[in-house]
Formats: C-alpha cells, sequence, structure tokens
C-alpha cells in the first residue's frame, strides 16, 4: 500500500510553511525516552563481535539507552590492523564492503517502485532487527532503525536498477547519488520507512533517518564536483518553478571554469571573488538550481517523517544532519531548524569536535582554491570565525588540536534555541571519528577527557540527548567508557527531560 493521507501531504508542504511553532494539538503523541544516549552500531560489529558482547559494552561502557543498527547502509567497510585509521582494541579487521538491507522486508511496500531486490546478504540471512531488538529490550533498552542513504557507488552496482534513479549531471553522465525528484527512488525510500514500522512493530522503536548531501552549489565550491541534476525529473520541476534549465547549465558550467582556472592559480584580473560573483549576476539560476536541490531535498524528508508519523505517531522519526552545516555558510543557510520544528521528532546535528579540526581546515582549503582564492586560509580564518560565531585555533593548528567544546555547546545551543522546544536535540559526540594517523601533520585524535569535556558541553547548552558517534566500531573502549563516565555523572546531577 503506498501511503497517500493527508497526513503526509500536511508534513509534505511543511517546508513552504511560515517557520510559526504548529499548535501543541497537531503534534503526534511521540514516546521520547528521557536522558537519551543513543550509538550507531554496524552490522558488521553484531556478527563479529556477538550481540551480547555488542549490547554489554554499550549498557556498562557507554551507558546506552538507544541503539541506532545500521538497518540499510551505502556500504560498510572493516577497519585493518595497520590502515590509516587503526582498529580499536575490539572487532575484526577486515575490508568487506557491503551496502543494502540487514532485515528481511515484505516485496508488497516495493510494488511502485524498480528497486525491489536490495537485501545485503553478506553475512548470510543476518537480521538484524530480529537478532538485536529483542536482546535490547530484555535489557530495558530502544532500538531504533538507523536508515542512512548516503550516495555509494557500490550500490549501483549490487542493487538491480539502482543507476536507473541516480543523478545526471552537467554533462549528462550518471552518478552514484540517487535523485530525490524521482519517483522509484522516492517510492523505495517510504516504502523501506513502510518495511520497518509495520513489518516490525513490535520489535523497532523508533527511526533514524539520514542521507548526507548538499546540493549542486556547494558541491562544486567545496567539492568540484560537477553539478546535478538534470533528469527528465528535475527539468520538470525547473520549468513548474520558472527557472531555465539550460541557463542554469550554462551559468554551472561558467562556475566550474572559473574554479579550475583558480586551481591552475590561472591570473585573473579583476580577482576571483568578482569574478564568482559577476557569474552569480549573469546567471541567478544558479542558485534557482540549488534551492530546486535543497527543497526537494527537504520536502521528501518532510514526506518521509509525514507517513511514518501517520503509520506510528507515538514512534520517534528524526533525522541526522551532516557536520558540513556547521563549517559552511552556505550550507548552514539552507538547513534551517526554524523549519525543522514542522517535520522532526529529533534531530541529531553532527558536532564532531576532534574530527571538526581537520574537517574545517579542509574546508578552508577549498574556499580557498574556489571563492576566495586571492587569500589563503590563513588570511581569511579570523573573518570566517566571526562570521560563523565560533571561533577556533589558527588554520595552521586546527588539524591537530581539533574543535573545542565550545564548538558543541554554541552549535546545541544554536539548534535548541531554534527548535523552540518543538524537536529533541541529540548532537552527536565524537567519539573517535576517523583522523588519519599518516598525515603529514598528525590529526587530532579523541582522548577521554575529550569525550567528558563534549559531554558536558552538549548537556549544559540544553541537549535532549546525545549520539555517540560515528560507529562504535571505531571507538577505543576506554573512550566509550569515559562517555559512560560523564552521562552517568550528568544524569546524577540533573534528570533531563
Ligand atoms: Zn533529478
Amino acid at each position: 500500500m503506498r501511503l497517500c493521507s493527508a497526513f503526509a501531504v500536511l508534513f509534505s508542504n511543511a517546508t513552504h510553511a511560515q517557520s510559526r511553532p504548529a499548535p501543541a494539538a497537531d503534534r503526534p503523541q511521540v514516546k521520547n525516552r528521557m536522558n537519551f544516549v543513543g550509538i550507531q552500531v554496524r552490522g558488521f560489529s553484531w556478527v563479529d563481535e556477538g550481540v551480547n558482547q555488542v549490547l554489554d559494552n554499550l549498557q556498562k561502557k557507554g551507558d546506552v539507552n538507544t541503539i541506532w543498527a545500521y538497518t540499510f547502509s551505502y556500504g560498510e567497510a572493516r577497519l585493518r590492523k595497520n590502515g590509516p585509521i587503526p582498529l580499536p582494541d575490539h572487532g575484526k579487521p577486515g575490508d568487506t564492503i557491503a551496502g543494502g538491507a540487514l532485515y528481511d522486508y515484505d516485496p508488497k511496500y516495493f510494488r511502485n517502485t524498480i528497486l525491489k531486490d536490495f537485501r545485503c546478504d553478506v553475512y548470510g540471512n543476518f537480521n538484524v532487527i530480529e537478532a538485536v531488538a529483542p536482546k535490547a529490550h530484555d535489557r530495558g533498552m530502544d532500538f531504533f532503525a538507523w536508515d542512512l542513504n548516503n550516495p555509494g557507488a557500490g550500490l549501483n552496482r549490487t542493487i538491480p536498477n539502482y543507476v536507473e534513479v541516480s543523478e545526471i549531471d552537467l554533462y549528462g553522465r550518471r552518478t552514484a547519488s540517487p535523485c530525490f525528484n524521482n519517483p522509484d527512488y522516492r517510492a523505495f525510500l517510504s516504502g523501506k520507512v513502510e518495511s520497518l514500522l509495520l513489518g516490525y512493530p513490535d520489535l523497532i522503536d523508533g527511526i533514524a533517518w539520514g542521507s548526507e548531501r548538499t546540493g549542486p552549489f556547494e558541491n562544486l565550491v567545496g567539492r568540484m564536483v560537477p553539478a546535478t541534476c538534470f533528469c527528465q525529473f528535475c527539468r520538470a520541476k525547473a520549468e513548474d518553478r520558472g527557472v531555465s534549465v539550460s541557463r542554469a547549465q550554462a551559468g554551472y558550467r561558467e562556475l566550474e571554469q572559473l574554479f579550475r582556472a583558480a586551481a591552475a592559480d590561472e591570473p585573473n584580473a579583476d580577482g576571483y571573488f568578482v569574478s564568482f560573483w559577476r557569474i552569480l549576476l549573469r546567471y541567478p539560476e544558479i542558485l534557482s538550481w540549488e534551492t530546486l536541490w535543497t527543497d526537494s531535498y527537504q520536502e521528501l524528508e518532510a514526506q518521509l517523517y509525514g507517513e511514518a508519523k501517520a503509520l506510528a505517531p507515538e514512534k520517534p522519526f528524526g533525522f541526522h544532519i551532516m557536520q558540513s552545516f556547521t563549517f559552511s555558510p552556505f550550507y548552514r543557510a539552507e538547513e534551517d531548524y526554524t523549519k525543522r520544528r514542522n517535520f522532526a521528532d529529533f534531530l541529531k546535528p553532527a558536532t564532531y569536535n576532534n574530527a571538526g579540526g581537520p574537517r574545517m581546515a579542509a574546508y578552508l582549503n577549498r574556499l580557498s582554491r574556489t571563492i576566495f582564492h586571492d587569500a589563503k586560509p590563513e588570511d581569511f580564518n579570523d573573518f570566517y570565525y566571526r562570521i560563523m560565531g565560533d571561533p577556533q585555533a589558527p588554520y595552521d593548528q586546527l588539524a591537530t588540536t581539533g574543535l573545542t567544546a565550545d564548538y558543541v555547546a554554541r552549535e546545541t545551543k544554536r539548534a535548541v534555541e531554534e527548535v523552540a522546544g518543538m524537536v529533541k536535540i541529540y548532537p552527536g559526540i565524537d567519539i573517535d571519528v576517523p583522523t588519519l594517523t599518516n598525515a603529514k601533520i598528525p590529526e587530532k585524535r579523541t582522548a577521554p577527557d575529550d569525550v567528558h569535556k563534549s559531554i558536558r558541553a552538549a548537556f549544559s547548552a540544553g541537549a535532549d540527548g546525545v549520539v555517540l558517534s560515528r560507529e562504535y566500531a571505531e571507538m577505543w573502549l576506554a573512550n566509550l567508557a569515559a562517555a559512560g563516565d560523564a552521562l552517568r555523572e550528568v544524569f546524577a546531577e540533573k534528570p533531563h527531560a
């Protein structure tokens, strides 16, 4: 059954609504847990270490009460013993990479999509919901499906027809990123939500949904990725909005040429920022295309939320927000928390402060290779910190020092204030989010004291809970235990609702 309830329609329009809070009576009654402590767990962790052993570590060391178990992933890579990201003191080394669903689903939920066959069978018939949820429940823990829909080139190979729903770039090429306006992809994502909530009504306690994606403008500025998406569905949507497809393409082509010239250090008489701005003036369609992409992404999220609420109003349904929104002023402008009030029960902003150091340094470096090419990162890092409201170490020390615990507090506070009590905020706490040990300058690694400080920072800024991040498989047990100690300390001082 495809869901097309008034609820879904209501929420699918949410992104265009005013940012006024909806009346409390209209909100579904969601059973949010007090003192929420989540953790993300890859499929192979259960298989390699055993379900009971993993649950023991999470509960006893990490004080975790809510499992975010990958029920779908774009690929799973085990760590290697001597790799750039070392295997911690648990788990098994290896290089298995597999994508797809780690649970069994009824094909009836996927009747309206060409994406029907996406079961990951690398671990035999391991069904993470059936294997883990009952044992988690026996321990008083909740089980959330972590439905992470990042792009993954591997899925184009393993899921029949997956390539058919992918975005088409400026040059007419298929990509590894599915298109949010493709009806088959949308039906696939809806089908997954239905298959989880209706297929496992007693085992799934909530859904965390994620898709780490940014629009064509951000992709070009930040990563030199050619603009998308120019498929028939996006073209039709642009036409409805009165946006010229050919002018958007011409604009992105010029912008890409400018950034290629910057990368080659070619001289620019007017300066790169002026040239960048001139292209925007000539082709406002560049920003219209970015907005079309962002609206499509957020409309889809609102639709999935509406569908989930129609099926199981009491079960929390929320979203992961990728860390780029804390680095990029452009992406931050698009991820407007006030809009999220209407279509999320909880949000997990990825506030990874240790890995945030090298990541922010990389972002500053990218700005200096594109729109700010006439300046070096160290020339504008103070200015950048001021406009982002977040003072940090000088550029040349960022990768080594990481970001401060204040970064976690500031981002948490901003989120808490902007959702105005209508959405729970669970910041992602950095526990060994990978940094490179073989970089020229050694990058920041997590220490127990870092974990302690960032957890205290999150709660002091008003967090409703935390999600220990990124993956259990990456965490050293001493750092996981530091999280548990800090959490017990915080909850003993003041129980949080
Ligand atoms: Zn498209």
